[in-house]
């Protein structure tokens, strides 16, 4: 899968396809998309190759870690996202990717302060706040993303 900012500067790849991605509506991730929730994707940092030049911007996040933003340089549109505790995955911003409209969210994470008018399908898995890492390893299909290598 591959994607990039507006001004087309900056492109990346993800050497997996399709991975599963989850809408975040914390007010965290409403203040940083400027909407009502971030599309998020965690890949695996051995997956991800980017090309171009990004600027980067950290942010502290409730849990103690830290959120590295990376944009580019030239349009300020931000692609994805390294947090400290989990070096090697890293977070892109799902609505970046060319084929966008693939995408179908897995969970729906802080419910608890998504904006009223938002609504949800029914089927959807939704959590009031953060997943547990149980939940989440699930969530996201982890363990068979890690072995198929
Ligand atoms: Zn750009
Ligand atoms: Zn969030």
């Amino acid at each position: 899968m591959e994607g990039g900012c507006l001004c087309g500067a900056v492109r990346y790849r993800i050497e997996e396809d399709a991975p599963p991605c989850y809408a975040c509506h914390c007010t965290d991730c409403q203040t940083h998309s400027g909407s009502a929730f971030a599309l998020q994707m965690p890949v695996f940092a051995s997956k991800f190759s980017i090309e171009g030049e990004v600027l980067k911007a950290d942010s502290d996040l409730p849990s103690g870690q830290t959120s590295t933003i990376h944009a580019c340089a030239k349009c300020l549109v931000r692609l994805y996202a390294a947090v400290s505790n989990r070096p090697g995955l890293f977070t892109v911003r799902a609505g970046t990717l060319d084929d966008s409209d693939r995408l179908s969210p897995v969970a729906h994470i802080w419910v608890r302060s998504k904006q009223e008018w938002v609504v949800l399908p029914q089927d959807s898995r939704m959590f009031e706040e953060m997943p547990s890492e149980a939940d989440w390893f699930e969530i996201l299909d982890t363990a068979n993303r890690l072995q198929a290598g």
